[in-house]
């Protein structure tokens, strides 16, 4: 049988704004083809314009190297414990690990489908209870939408634990108008593929003062010692973002507003297009939360119902994925302590992230609707 596959359509793809080739250019021209650089700073410039709220950007070439640098930063070392939301990528934990500490994970609330306020300050009281007070919190603005920023960082004033405020997938949300990344003792941003903007790969750390940006960017290059010869008293990293790249990023903060609007423009589509299907049900933003909507989910009434949907898109050569599986359910973390309520849990069983690229036409929003739709008649 001869099957023809309509047009791919992509999860999350990367959206080019069209200045970024002039400014890799730049970085060919001058010869700064080296992980420092113009578009390096240009790049972290734009970066702490749009965050605003006096943060300080230093340009990695990864996220995962933004929380392991930021985790340092913040004195995690070996046997130290460090609370991290369960329902995120796997990035937000495993550098946790990388420096010998344990990652004990918190389950989610229903409202932001982040960290819940309830089960982090229980787990802080049980923790400190046995000795053992956590040295910092990973708190994770999933699929662009704000935690709630107000509870959480209370409970972490009260108990003086810093947060370090994963903002991977929220660059442009923001919450009583200020913006994601900038909550936090520390921020972190993530410039990967499938990103809101992307450099390729990189990442971004989002610092309170320029002294602390200048010790994640000795860390980052080696920690090198003030001497002409190379001269180190303690590790260091290579993960400093290429100039290179840094081109790409400073073409991409040039739409990000643009990129943002579009995908919120995609959740509004699927909202309204599929208002019918009573079954569906999506993640509506709380007051004083403006979300960058990364991705549009949806909640199914069961795993059965999900899969049949996620299978019928995939039949058409369209991707969708399930939400994010919790790390407490990973077998990679088996073993780590974790406070659940059950929340994250049941939405990986029962939803899905819809196709939400930044340029995705209005015919791919129709075709996906469509298949949806088939699916609850
Ligand atoms: C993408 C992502 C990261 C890591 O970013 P990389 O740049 O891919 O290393 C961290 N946390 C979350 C929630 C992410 O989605």
């Amino acid at each position: 049988m001869e099957t023809t596959l309509s047009k791919k359509i992509w999860l999350s793809p990367p959206h080019m704004g069209g200045n970024e080739e002039l400014y890799v250019k730049e970085a060919f021209a001058s010869n700064w083809i080296a992980p420092l650089g113009p578009n390096v700073q240009k790049f972290e410039h734009a970066i702490e314009q749009f965050i605003d709220n006096g943060v300080h950007a230093a340009c990695l070439s990864s996220g995962t190297a933004a929380i392991h640098l930021a985790l340092q930063l913040l004195d995690v070392g070996h046997g130290d414990e460090v609370l991290c939301q369960s329902f995120t990528f796997s990035a937000s934990a495993n550098p946790i690990t990388y420096l010998g500490a344990s990652p004990v994970f918190i389950d989610s609330e229903e409202e932001t489908w982040n960290i819940s306020p309830q089960l982090l300050e229980k787990a802080i009281q049980e923790r400190m209870a046995l000795g053992r007070k956590p040295k910092a919190i990973v708190a994770v603005h999933l699929y662009g939408m704000p935690y709630k920023v107000d509870e959480i960082h209370a409970i972490a004033t009260n108990y003086r634990i810093p947060i370090i405020e994963d903002s991977a997938e929220a660059m442009g949300s923001s919450y009583n108008g200020f913006n994601c990344g900038s909550f936090g003792e520390m921020g972190i941003l993530s410039f990967n593929g499938n990103k809101i903007i992307t450099t390729s790969g990189g990442g971004a750390l989002l610092c309170r003062t320029q002294t602390i940006k200048d010790k994640a960017v000795f860390l980052a290059t080696q920690a090198r010692d003030d001497a002409p010869h190379y001269q180190h008293s303690r590790v260091g990293y290579n993960y400093r973002m290429s100039n290179v790249l840094a081109g790409i990023g400073r073409g991409q903060m040039e739409v990000l507003e643009n990129r943002v609007a579009a995908r919120r423009d995609n959740f509004e589509f699927y909202k309204n297009n599929l208002a019918n299907c009573s079954e569906i049900s999506f993640l509506e933003e709380s007051k004083g939360s403006y979300s960058n909507r990364w991705l549009t989910c949806i909640l199914t009434p069961s795993f059965t119902i999900r899969e049949r949907v996620r299978i019928a898109l995939l039949d058409e050569n369209i991707e969708s994925r399930p939400l994010w599986k919790p790390m407490h359910l990973q077998p990679i973390f088996e073993n780590a302590v974790s406070y659940v309520n059950g929340v994250s849990e049941k939405l990986f069983n029962t939803g899905l992230c819809l196709p939400s690229g930044s340029s995705m036409e209005i015919e791919d929003l129709e075709r996906i609707c469509k298949i949806i739709k088939n699916k609850f008649q």
